[in-house]
């Protein structure tokens, strides 16, 4: 099971839906219902030919900040743990594991922030766009979307 997961009630069965996406939920926005079959247009999934990536997938200095701020959470309960040892002599497991838990999350917008910087994270998404190119070369899929009220740029109607 993925921890990027996307729900839904079947607007023709209404039975539920669950499916698991990339991070950023880049594919077709035409999605099949799993039980009846049903075709309709789900808005959250990303077309990137047309849509472009996430900016959050792509803007490096959200993540340095996060990598900043998570850190300094960190120190801040670290300080607090070493107060509270001199001053009660004990400390509480809660602050403990907000410092465990500020340092990962440091490490992993630290990790991002480099993979956007030096392009890993792009070329991680190139296949997405490649896949998506795909899709919007073909006419019928295009008139697909257009027949669901998507906005298809005038570059992919032909
Ligand atoms: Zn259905």
């Amino acid at each position: 099971m993925s921890l990027n997961f996307l729900e839904w009630d079947c607007p023709s069965c209404g039975k539920h839906n669950r499916e698991d996406t990339n991070t950023w939920c880049y594919g077709t926005p035409i999605r099949h219902c799993r039980h009846c079959d049903g075709e309709y247009l789900d808005r959250r999934w990303r077309e990137v030919a047309v849509e472009g990536f996430d900016p959050r997938s792509t803007n490096s200095s959200l993540y340095l900040k996060g990598c900043i701020g998570f850190a300094l959470f960190a120190a801040v309960m670290a300080l607090w743990i070493v107060w509270s040892i001199r001053t009660k002599g004990y400390y509480m497991m809660l602050n403990a594991f907000c410092v465990g838990l500020g340092v990962l999350a440091s490490i992993a917008c630290f990790v991002l922030w480099i993979r956007i910087r030096t392009g890993a994270e792009a070329k991680n998404q190139a296949p997405y766009m490649e896949e998506s190119m795909q899709r919007m070369q073909d006419p019928a899929y295009v008139q697909k979307l257009i027949s669901y009220g998507y906005q298809v740029p005038d570059t992919f109607r032909k």
